[in-house]
Parts: C-alpha cells; structure tokens; sequence
C-alpha cells in the first residue's frame, strides 16, 4: 500500500503535515518531506481528527429504519420489526451491513461494534468496505446454539473475510438469555478470549422484572453468575442507563465498558438519566453508540455525540459537564481501547485512523473553535475523508460503489416490509 501524505492540515489548531505508512500514523510535523512515492492529500482548509467507533449497533436493521415509529416497544416489535425480520435472508443482511457501512463511513467511523445474525453475509459486506467491525455471536436462551464448534466454524468464516473483522459473543440481554445461557456465553467468552457484548439495563421495566426474578439487579446477577469475573476486561455492556451506585462500584471493579446510545434511549421513550459522571468516578469505561437503525434511524455518531452532550448539560443542569474533549474521547479512543484497537488518537505510531472535515462547511465559518465546531455545529456532511489502517475509504464525500449500494439496499428493503 502507498503511503499517504496530508499536506498543510490543521491539528491541534496548529497547520501540519501528517505521513501514513503501512497502517500507521508515520510521522507528524510540519517540515516533514514527502515521499516520492506518496498518494497527495491536500489538506489546507481541512482539519484532521480520529475517526469514531460505534460502540452498539445492528447494521443490517438499517433496512428496517422508519418502519413502526412511533409505536410502543411491544407493538413495535411484534406487528413491524420480527414480521420484517422474517424476511430477511443472507442477501438482504449483506446489503444492509454495505449501506450501514457507507452511512458509518460518511460520518466519520472507520470501527463498530455488531450484533446481529447471518453474519457471514455482515462480515463479507464489512471486509468489502474496508472498516473495521466486531459481529457479535447472538445468543438466546440457554444457547444450546455456542458450541466449541459452531464458534470456531463461524469465527472461520468472519474472520476469513479479513484482518480487520472480529467475532464477539452477544448473548443478547439478562430478560432473553437464561442464567445457564448468561454463563455459557462466558465461559466461552473466557477460553476464546472474545468481548462479551449484551444489552444491560435499558429499561426500569427490564430492571424491575429481574429483580421480580432473581431478587437482584441485572449487573449484580452477572456478578452472583460469575459472568463479569470470567469476562473482565472484555465486557461491553450496551444502554446501562438504569443503575444503582452498588452496581456502579461494582462495574467499576470488573473493568466494564458501557455504551451510551442516547438516540435510540430517547426515541423508544427508555429515558434520559445516563450516569455518565458517576460511571467515570466509578472508573468505568464510558463509549458512545447509535444502536440499530431500527430504532435510532440513523447511524450519525457526530448526531450521537451532540445528544449525549446536551442531555449531560441540560439533565444536570450543568454546561461544564463532558466538555468536547472528554466527549472527543468518549467517541473515539474509548471505544477502541475498549477492543484492543491502537487507534483513536492522531499521534505518531497510532493505527492510522482519522478523518479530515471540510473547514469551507458553513458550522466551521468563522472556526473559532474547531472542536466545538465539529460537536456542536457540524453534521455528517462536513466529513471529507475517511482513512481506516492507512487506506482511503472517502474522499470528497465519495465512497466506491455507493451508487449501487443505494440501489441494492432499496430492492431487498422493498422486499422486507410487511404487508398492509
Ligand atoms: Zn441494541
């Protein structure tokens, strides 16, 4: 691969020269030579930031965006979303992953963290679009499913599509996996060193019936299973929106990551009150994401982060709350440390992941501040270019192929919906 020079680009409101070679972040400076050899980015009027991991989604539900709004959860599932789902073969999962990969792309994220099924289909789609993604084994029940050899068999075939697609376990939450289901999902998770990825705490409803349950909250149970012990390090925990502070000390002791997904919280009506304060005190991990497209309609982490922001301020009362640069880390780096990634900082020896915005965009004129510009003012469409391990996947707004994406996505959405 050619090495890539960015030439004349603001970081840090300084003007630099930024050289990428063999995935990496090579050198940063602004006397900085160029290689003779090098792909030429202009950069001026151009700032460079590290690109976002999306920490919670389901990137082939972007077929079903928009079908049962506004609907209760129950209604919702029921009469739109499982009848849809139904339908849903390996053709119409591939193209969906490729459109929620170029809607991804176009805001700026070059990493995301799945849950779904078919996903061998994800993971070719994934590879095809050249950013990095963790698919998620979805469990149920007591998962009879996760054998040693349906995991390695599946693990092949995911992460034979490239270097840059993972295998997770997902058993799917505490109210849809037995206990059984819960630890099984473990102890795999320990022996094949996988994250441990599950939707925690989403709902009081979901709170309220598992004490009902078991007579505890849903991260104490896990604790009670030996499911955070076994999996400590590698557990990413989606919503945990309602929490106690014993369960916050708790996930604070096991290393856990939590993904905040205000979109989709507010829209489904699941509430306000993320305890992102508490939760970093507690020293737990705090990363961002959008969900489904089911549910939150889109998958704009530059929208999700804004949320985030103005729900911290404006619950608390406080404007001083996540200032941009804890939320600049919240969208970034936390995300890929939580998954072992060496990205989500520009700084030399980095992967070499990062985006350029377009200064010319009217939420950067005058740039009195280019960070809040990108938080605060910015929307997806300030997004130049995208770079993921060295490799150019936007520029200008243009990912390769995007025309017929769009087309594919439209032909097998048509074929999903429910009918009248
Ligand atoms: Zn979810």
């Amino acid at each position: 691969m050619k090495p890539i020079f960015i030439q004349e680009v603001h970081l840090n409101q300084e003007v630099t020269n930024i050289l990428i070679e063999n995935q990496h972040i090579a050198g940063i400076g602004s006397h900085l030579p160029m290689p003779a050899d090098a792909i030429k980015i202009v950069g001026r009027q151009m700032a460079a930031f590290p690109t976002v991991a999306n920490m919670h989604t389901h990137a082939a539900m972007t077929l079903l965006k928009g079908l049962g709004s506004d609907q209760t959860l129950q209604q919702w599932l029921n009469e739109s979303i499982w009848p849809a789902e139904k339908n849903l073969d390996d053709e119409a999962v591939y193209w969906g992953t490729k459109l929620a990969c170029l809607e991804m792309i176009k805001c700026g994220t070059t990493l995301f963290n799945d849950m779904y099924f078919r996903l061998p289909s994800s993971a070719k789609a994934v590879a095809e679009m050249g950013l990095r993604s963790v698919l998620g084994f979805n469990v149920f029940g007591d998962g009879d499913e996760l054998t040693d050899e349906s995991f390695l068999r599946l693990r092949e075939e995911v992460e034979g599509e490239g270097p840059l697609v993972q295998l997770s376990i997902a058993p799917h939450s505490v109210y849809t996996v037995s206990e059984k289901g819960l630890r099984h999902c473990a102890e795999m998770s320990q022996k094949y060193g996988t994250l441990y990825h599950i939707h925690m705490c989403e709902t009081e409803t979901e709170v309220r019936e598992c004490q009902q349950q078991y007579g505890c909250r849903p991260y104490s149970l896990l604790q009670r299973l030996g499911v955070l012990e076994m999996t400590e390090g590698r557990f990413v925990g989606a919503h945990s929106l309602f929490l106690d502070p014993e369960e916050i000390a708790l996930m604070g002791s096991r290393h856990v990551t939590v993904v905040h997904n205000p979109a989709s919280n507010l829209k489904l009506g699941s509430g306000s009150q993320f305890l992102y304060t508490e939760l970093c005190k507690a020293g737990v991990n705090v990363t961002l994401g959008t969900d489904g497209s089911a549910s939150s309609n889109n998958l704009d982490m530059i929208e999700a982060a804004r949320l985030m922001s103005y729900l911290q301020k404006g619950v608390r009362q406080d404007p001083t709350v996540l200032p941009a640069a804890e939320l600049l880390s919240v969208a970034t780096a936390n995300g890929f440390s939580a998954l072992g990634i060496d990205a989500g900082k520009i700084e030399v020896g980095k992967l070499a992941d990062l985006m350029l915005v377009d200064l010319d965009n009217i939420a950067f004129v005058p740039d009195n501040d280019t960070l809040s510009g990108l938080f605060y003012a910015a929307h997806a469409d300030a997004v130049d270019t995208v770079i993921c391990n060295g490799r150019i996947l936007m520029q200008h707004h243009h990912v390769d192929g995007e025309e017929e994406i769009v087309a594919q996505a439209r032909q097998h959405a048509r074929k999903l919906r429910p009918l009248p």
